[in-house]
């Protein structure tokens, strides 16, 4: 069942990315577990899935322990300060910054774990009032604070796109993401790379794929709907 899913996902990352002349290897797909039980992940793990996204710190150290160490997981909920320290050793990669305060943090612990931590900066693209993530033109102040940390990576950026009914209404906002990379990859900054782009989940990967992600987070289309009034935290 979720064999099937994933590999219906799979094989539409590769369609739309040959409909844009993209190789298929350009995208990861991070397949979003969150509210999941791990036998869920488990399955999908078996069926080849390596890289999984929570959004939830308790949540990545319970299902840490209990799923093979060579899964790579992924932050991409909005990251409480004093939790940092619970995953800095736990996960490949942060998509959800969007402070100096939360990056200042994050390189704190870093520094102790003696890591370096991958991170994204999340963009408020659309900037809808009920998402996190800074507005496009506070991007680039925070990158060049950042550039200067020795444990962490700004290896691109994220956003979480409206939801809307049809796909394509997200377009521009992909096209906007993408535009503010490749913009900032152009003043070659120290230690700053923009080679990730986190866009694309179950509604609307497939336009995402067409406008240059290389992250699509996938929940729903691999898991099922979330049922949040069974497990609540
Ligand atoms: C839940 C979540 C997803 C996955 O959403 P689906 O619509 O289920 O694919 C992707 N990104 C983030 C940041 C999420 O919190």
């Amino acid at each position: 069942m979720i064999a099937e899913k994933l590999a219906v996902v799979q094989e539409n990352i590769n369609k739309a990315c040959k409909n844009a002349g993209r190789s298929p290897k350009e995208v990861t797909l991070i397949s979003v577990s969150k509210t999941k039980p791990v036998e869920m992940l488990q399955e999908a793990y078996d069926a080849g899935a390596r890289v999984f996204g929570e959004n939830k710190v308790q949540e990545i150290m319970d299902k840490y322990d209990q799923l093979p160490s060579d899964i790579e997981w992924h932050m991409i909920g909005h990251l409480q300060r004093n939790k940092v320290k619970y995953i800095i050793d736990k996960v490949s990669m942060i998509h959800s910054v969007d402070s100096l305060r939360l990056a200042e943090t994050i390189e704190h612990e870093a520094a102790k774990k003696n890591v370096c931590m991958p991170i994204l900066i999340e963009v408020n693209v659309a900037e809808e009032e009920s998402k996190f993530g800074l507005k496009t033109e506070e991007v680039l102040p925070l990158i060049e604070e950042i550039a200067s940390y020795s444990h962490i990576k700004v290896m691109g950026l994220m956003t979480i796109a409206p939801f809307v009914a049809d796909p394509e209404e997200n377009r521009s906002v992909f096209r906007k993401l993408k535009k503010l990379s490749v913009d900032i990859a152009a003043k070659n900054i120290n230690n700053i790379t923009m080679s990730v782009l986190s866009m694309g989940m179950t509604n609307d990967y497939q336009v995402a794929c067409e406008e240059g992600s290389t992250m699509v987070r996938v929940g729903t289309g691999i898991f099922g709907e979330r049922n949040y009034s069974i497990k609540e935290d």
